[in-house]
């Protein structure tokens, strides 16, 4: 009988999306348990033997999560996604080494930016509801032209770049402004002048504790009247509290909102024969001027197989060269040396 070695990883959050795309990995050497539960303190003993946890955006790797996970022998965290704001990486670091997929399709949240964005200005989200009811009046779904208006562009890193290049295909003005410029014909402003001339504001910066509520009461006072606001990137950078009343203020046009800063217990699942228990989020989905979708921007077949693919090479890269690929914490002192595998019989990979 052939013995054959290979490493555990423990899948958290997991959607049937995520097996399509890993599952034609889970060969050679890889074994994949995919659990639908998110990763906390409650869950994170469903690790127990596995060499690498995997996680996606709404997992709250907290300090109790990772000594937990040390404590059951893993030692890799492999994050699908880019945004590590959900792992605490003061608590990780010497303990638990974190990848990430530092790219996958900036496309795929830049065009869902504008797909919000379009259906917001021209109503196609109240339009497709009449038509399907055969209501064919145009009252009230009058929308305006994005050629000329000025769009801010709040962090210009990847998928803030894609969008800026959207934008200017519809021969918008952009101003832009991020901590840490680029020299590449970009425009860039401060924040206050973003704030005060655009017409659409839209945010690609992570989530930091600098960028915690970069859009709040005070900021939202500068704004023009009538500004729209599209967050594809952290639902905390958005005091939820006064965009909405803002909105009821009607100083702001519309919000086009992937993610919602209380995302974690909602988003990604079928909530709706519950009452749901968050006012903010309810009176924003009751508004005409509001789009809500739950963090799908990233959501698209190219994105999905560049995540699985990055992801599965940050394991191997890992477990069999022992090299740490997209890092996004110090490294552990090794507690392995190459292929720290577990033994299995044959056909049981
Ligand atoms: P990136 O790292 O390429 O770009 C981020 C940019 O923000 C960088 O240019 C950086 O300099 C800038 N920045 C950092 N701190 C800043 C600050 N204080 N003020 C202004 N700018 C600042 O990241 P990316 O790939 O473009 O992703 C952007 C964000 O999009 C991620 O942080 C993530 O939260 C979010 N995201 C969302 C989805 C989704 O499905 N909705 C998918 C992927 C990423």
């Amino acid at each position: 009988m052939r013995i054959i070695t290979y490493m555990k990883v423990a899948f958290f959050d997991t959607k049937e999306y995520d097996k399509k795309f890993f599952e034609p990995y889970s060969k050679e050497g890889l074994r994949f348990v995919f659990y639908d539960t998110g990763l906390s303190a409650d869950t994170a003993e469903l690790a127990r033997g596995a060499d690498c946890a995997c996680v996606f955006v709404n997992d709250d790797v907290n300090a109790e999560v990772i000594e937990k996970l040390n404590t059951y022998g893993v030692k890799l965290l492999a994050l699908r996604c880019a945004g590590y704001n959900n792992v605490d990486l003061a608590a990780a670091r010497g303990k638990l080494p974190v990848v990430r997929v530092p790219a996958y399709s900036p496309y795929a949240v830049a065009e869902h930016a504008m797909a919000m964005l379009l259906c917001s200005v021209r109503r196609v989200h109240k339009a497709y509801n009449r038509t399907r009811d055969f209501n064919f009046s145009l009252n009230g779904l009058t929308g305006f032209v994005l050629h000329g208006k000025t769009a801010g562009i709040i962090g210009t890193g990847k998928i803030g770049s894609a969008f800026i290049d959207i934008c200017r295909g519809f021969g918008m003005n952009v101003l832009a402004y991020d901590k840490y410029p680029k020299s590449d014909g970009i425009k860039y402003t401060d924040l206050e002048e973003i704030t005060e001339k655009s017409d659409i504001i839209s945010l690609h910066c992570p989530l930091t504790p600098e960028t915690k509520h970069i859009i709040n009461k005070r900021t939202i006072n500068m704004m023009k009247k009538g500004v729209i606001i599209i967050n594809t990137s952290r639902g905390e950078l958005i005091d939820s509290e006064a965009l909405l009343a803002g909105i009821k203020e009607r100083k702001i046009g519309a919000a086009c909102l992937d993610v919602y800063e209380e995302e974690s217990d909602l988003f990604f699942e079928d909530n709706s024969g519950h009452i749901l228990n968050d006012d903010v989020l309810a009176r924003l989905i009751s508004m005409p001027n509001v789009l809500v979708t739950s963090h799908q921007a990233f959501l698209t077949e190219e994105a999905l197989e560049a995540i699985a693919a990055t992801t599965v090479e940050n394991i191997r890269a890992f477990f069999e060269r022992g090299e740490l690929l997209n890092e996004v914490t110090c490294r552990a002192k090794p507690q392995y040396e190459k292929t720290p595998a577990k033994s299995g019989q044959n056909g049981d990979n």
